[in-house]
């Protein structure tokens, strides 16, 4: 059996990432998505709240698995017997992270592969962080994150 692990913050998820795990749906037969637990910056979204969302929009699809972890990726991914680490591609901007990270993985475990999906046109220019700003100046997201997410918003706006 083909695994593989999407890990990242998705503070919050959005069509970009969807996207990338859809395509990768096609490549391997199992995907763990793995959300980061503590992120340097104060998430927007609560660890529960993130794996929630994400648990809730793939909740019937028996490819996907929805985790969170602290600590190293390569000892997560390894624990749970996945190799290879799958990411995102946008802007050159993201290659020169990605290429540094890749590298640091590989390193601290050589087993460890990453694959890079290139974004779809669509969705070069979106990113979580876009979605947190139009966020705080309430402003529409529906074009770029699912209904969850605007549910949860709306929740967290209403106390
Ligand atoms: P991180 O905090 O690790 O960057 P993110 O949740 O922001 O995590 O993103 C996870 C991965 O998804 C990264 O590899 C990122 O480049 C990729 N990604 C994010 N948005 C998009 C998008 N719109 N198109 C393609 N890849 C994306």
């Amino acid at each position: 059996m083909k695994k593989a692990i999407y890990p990242g913050s998705f503070d919050p998820i959005t069509f970009g990432h969807i996207d990338i795990i859809q395509r990768a749906k096609k490549q391997f037969d199992h995907i763990t998505i793995a959300l980061f637990k503590n992120i340097d910056k104060d998430p927007l979204f609560s660890i529960q709240d993130r794996c929630n969302i994400i648990k809730e929009y793939f909740m019937n699809d028996q490819q996907i698995s929805v985790e969170y972890f602290d600590g190293l990726l390569v000892e997560f991914a390894a624990k749970h017997d996945i190799y290879t680490i799958i990411r995102g591609l946008r802007a050159v901007s993201d290659f020169e992270y990605e290429f540094q990270l890749a590298l640091t993985n590989r390193s601290l475990n050589e087993r460890i592969d990453s694959v890079f999906f290139m974004t779809d046109l669509k969705y070069a220019f979106l990113s979580s962080s876009t979605v947190r700003q139009l966020i705080k100046f309430k402003s529409s997201i529906s074009a770029f994150v699912p209904a969850a997410v605007e549910n949860k918003v709306r929740e967290l706006l209403n106390g």
